[in-house]
């Protein structure tokens, strides 16, 4: 009862399982990595108004470890992992009498993804989230995948190990949430494209002049959606959309020049796609991650989200227009990655994790960050990718060389 809908297309796979619904009334374990950011915050609210259908298996974060210790006591997790070795004793301090396993360091994760649960929540933000993904992917298990950042550096890598091991990789990005919905899995042909929307980030209307003072604390204000701040500075640059595109490339069985970039500034409709009879079939709703969230815990079937209620009435009104790709040129340095595929979007990704991290602290300009991730794609073009190890070799080789660069910017 199971069948792919292997695209015709090289490279886009997706895969749609039939689930027996007797199994789905199990109840569920799910594993969180990342759960102290904003998505991770986002699926423990669900699972609190759900807990006879789910039960937490794993918490996993980098550094939070007060918050690491306190959702696993609320959510009764079976252990939490501390990716920072140094705060193991804390963690084991603050979980002590409660039953509740403390374990720290990287390796950890990369178990507590490998361990059995039946979902796993890939919600670490940046390159740092491929080898506990990948575990997830290696077992077979249901990803919800919020880490767009891995399908951009090892898409092609991890849709195939997907193929092998039979997981299932579930879109939590709100856009890719949208075209997961409303996407013909069983005619992809019959689609002309799709059309990701952006919100066009705080910036939207702001001249190159404006764009070239803005603060850290502006840049991450982002006008409808909270998020993290790496993800919210690339919403400021638009380089999430331009990441988007190369994760949408990889979850659907779509050639590049089918990936279209509207930007719609409510954030009502997610996305679009766009099927050959004229036909466009769009998903709506209020900017809050629960909602694509909840579609993918209870994929595929549907469950009750305390998101704010849709009122197209009140809202009244819907803009749209294209984006200005001179203004926000990371568009075009990821469409260009997208095309190029290789080692190209590991350098475009790496590169700009460490410019956002350098504006973050203040050593740069957030007008900088595209000239810096350009630089960078100019250095690094050749090289194989065949492994994990390859990527994350290009991956930190791009790191140090940027970090490099930075340093002698100014
Ligand atoms: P965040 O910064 O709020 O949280 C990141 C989480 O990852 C934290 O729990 C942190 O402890 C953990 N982490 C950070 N560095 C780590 C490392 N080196 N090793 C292990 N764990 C580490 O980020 P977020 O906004 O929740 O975003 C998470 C991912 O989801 C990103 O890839 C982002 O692009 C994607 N996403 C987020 C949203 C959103 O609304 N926040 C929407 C769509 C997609
Ligand atoms: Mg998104």
């Amino acid at each position: 009862n199971v069948y792919v809908a292997d695209s015709v297309y090289s490279g886009a796979f997706f895969m749609k399982t039939k689930v027996n619904p007797e199994d789905y009334k199990r109840k569920k374990t799910i594993t969180i990595l990342g759960s102290t950011g904003s998505i991770g915050k986002n699926t423990l609210d669900l699972l609190e108004r759900y807990e006879s259908q789910y039960k937490v298996n794993f918490l996993t974060a980098q550094s939070n470890v007060k918050l690491l210790a306190s959702q696993a006591k609320k959510s009764r997790a079976s252990g939490a992992v501390i990716g920072d070795p140094s705060l193991y004793e804390e963690l084991k301090g603050l979980l002590s009498g409660t039953g509740i396993n403390a374990a720290a360091g990287s390796e950890a994760i990369v178990d507590a993804a490998r361990s059995t649960s039946d979902f796993v929540m890939a919600a670490i933000v940046g390159a740092a989230g491929l080898y506990p993904t990948m575990a997830a992917v290696s077992r077979g298990a249901v990803v919800c995948l919020a880490n767009k950042e891995c399908l951009v550096c090892a898409g092609d890598l991890m849709i195939s190990e997907v193929r092998s091991s039979g997981a299932t990789l579930l879109p939590v990005d709100s856009e890719h949430n949208a075209i997961f919905q409303v996407f013909d899995f069983e005619q992809p042909e019959c689609v002309e494209k799709i059309i990701l929307t952006a919100s066009g980030g705080p910036f939207r209307k702001s001249t190159e002049a404006e764009m070239e003072i803005a603060t850290p604390a502006q840049a991450v204000a982002h006008p409808n959606w909270t998020m993290g701040a790496k993800i919210s500075v690339d919403s400021a640059t638009m380089m999430n959309k331009g990441l988007e595109m190369i994760e949408a490339y990889h979850l659907f069985p779509i050639k590049p020049d089918q990936i279209e970039v509207l930007v719609h500034p409510q954030s009502v409709i997610h996305s679009l796609v766009a099927y050959v009879d004229g036909s466009v079939l769009a998903q709506l709703g209020t900017p809050d991650m629960r909602t694509p969230i909840a579609y993918c815990l209870a994929w595929p079937g549907r469950i009750n989200a305390p998101s704010p209620r849709l009122n197209l009435s009140e809202l009244s009104q819907l803009d749209f227009e294209p984006p200005d790709e001179m203004r926000f040129f990371s568009l075009k340095l990821a469409r260009n990655a997208l095309e190029s595929g290789g080692v190209v979007p590991i350098v475009l990704n790496a590169s700009n994790e460490v410019a956002v991290e350098a504006f973050l602290k203040g050593k740069i300009k957030l007008t900088d960050i595209s000239k810096i991730v350009e630089n960078q794609m100019n250095q690094f073009v050749g090289g194989v990718i065949n492994s994990l190890s390859d990527v994350v070799e290009v991956d930190n080789e791009v790191r140090i060389y940027t970090k490099e660069y930075i340093n002698k910017y100014n």
